[in-house]
């Protein structure tokens, strides 16, 4: 049988896809080893240039490497650049999102091939099986709605459309009875779960959390204004982790209106506070350095930072992405400024973090992933990393740490 090497780049939604893909391929084997595999299926990113740039480096890379391999471009990259890519030979086949159920199909192909297929479809594969995780990725909607002004997913994962619900609790059922206790779910634009199919993302969750075996359940990214009075009356669930991630993308009112957010730092400051005090960690995604943010709007957006009660971060330097409004503004800030920034704003939330671990540090839950040298790591309730040592193999078991050394960037455990 062929041997065929998955390389993912990117974020939640690609692992998942590249599952999808996995779950749809019979007649081949897996390869752990791209060098000596027959096919390289590359579940690229388009997020930025510079994850154009990554996926065309890695392609020149593998040719090196292996030059016998048949290159097959996946993903939203295949979407942005797999045309380009395909006329000049530098990949055999282009596939689309919609056509990662045909997989199979496609990688017997002995002609190169280019199937774009289309962005209005939904993926209906059940996800049995995650190799080598502990917890289980649910993607349970494609594409988005917002037209941030950077951001070409939209352009190239399509607009909002939410999974069937029945799909969706299936999977969860089989990965239940798998063993999987801890479910995240995944998306483009995961709070927009419903609006579609006259539904929400509450209405969903109390259906997750009623399946036995589910213990824990994870989401993805929410957007601010999508936390509404129904997301609000789970937040004392048990099966609820107490960590969200709230993308807020900046602090400055005149950044998010250039960026075209639907967010304001008012209402952003009194939901996370709400969200705070029902015991959350709360986490964030942050662009900095986006055209527009001179000296001043920094010094402001960066004090309030500091009055948020944020734990965790998710802190992106603008890169500049082709075909999005924000590449037609002109670029006032260095790299170099972007750098400072991106220090400063990380080492903020390092020591709210490490404050929110002082104060947070007995009754952890922690799902462990599989360990090494008999170091094993999991995440507990709050999103935060603990690392046991132990001679048991403690993989993929579930722990409750009574109380835990908190060192600088974990915390820690013997177990
Ligand atoms: S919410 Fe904004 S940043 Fe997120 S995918 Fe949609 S357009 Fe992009």
């Amino acid at each position: 049988m062929k041997k065929v090497y998955f390389k993912t780049f990117g974020c939640r939604t690609n692992q998942f896809d590249t599952q999808v893909m996995l779950s749809n391929l019979h007649q081949f084997t897996i390869s752990n080893e791209e060098s000596q595999s027959d096919i390289v299926v590359i579940n690229s990113c388009t997020v930025t240039n510079g994850a154009d740039s990554s996926v065309r480096q890695y392609i020149s890379s593998l040719k090196r490497k292996n030059p016998n391999a048949k290159i097959i471009l996946a993903g939203c990259g295949a979407h942005a650049k797999g045309e380009t890519l395909w006329k000049d030979g530098s990949v055999f086949g282009v596939m689309g999102h919609s056509e990662k159920s045909n997989i199979n199909k496609l990688l017997q192909n002995e002609e190169p091939f280019y199937e774009i297929g289309d962005l209005n479809h939904i993926d209906t594969t059940v996800v049995e099986n995650f190799i080598g995780k502990s917890r289980a990725f649910i993607k349970i909607q494609e594409g988005c709605n917002f037209d941030c002004s950077y951001c070409i997913i939209p352009q190239v994962r399509g607009r909002a459309r939410s999974h069937a619900e029945d799909t969706i609790l299936e999977q969860i059922k089989i990965l239940a009875s798998n063993g999987y206790g801890e479910f995240v779910l995944t998306g483009t634009n995961v709070g927009s779960y419903g609006r579609d199919i006259g539904s929400s993302l509450a209405a969903l969750l109390k259906k997750i959390s009623s399946i036995r075996g589910v213990r824990r359940i994870r989401i993805g990214s929410l957007e601010p204004i999508q936390i509404d009075d129904g997301f609000k009356e789970l937040l004392n669930e048990p099966w609820m982790a107490k960590h969200l991630h709230i993308a807020l993308q900046h602090t400055s009112d005149e950044m998010l209106s250039l960026m075209n957010r639907r967010n304001k730092f008012n209402e952003d400051i009194k939901l996370l506070n709400f969200l705070a005090e029902h015991g959350y960690a709360l986490g964030t995604d942050y662009i900095v350095g986006h055209p527009g943010e001179s000296e001043a709007i920094w010094k402001e957006a960066m004090q309030r930072v500091w009055s948020l009660p944020l734990t965790h971060i998710h802190a992106f330097t603008y890169s500049r992405r082709d075909n999005t409004a924000s590449a037609f503004i002109k670029q006032d800030i260095s790299g170099d400024i972007a750098k400072i920034r991106h220090n400063e704003l990380t080492s903020c939330i390092k020591a709210k973090n490490r404050e929110f671990r002082e104060i947070n540090y007995k009754n952890l839950e922690v799902l462990l992933e599989s360990g090494q040298n008999n170091i094993y790591k999991g995440f507990d309730q709050y999103y935060n990393t603990l690392e046991v040592f132990s001679q048991e193999d403690l993989s993929g078991n579930w722990i409750l740490a009574e109380s835990v050394e908190v060192q600088d960037e974990k915390n820690r455990l013997q177990f």
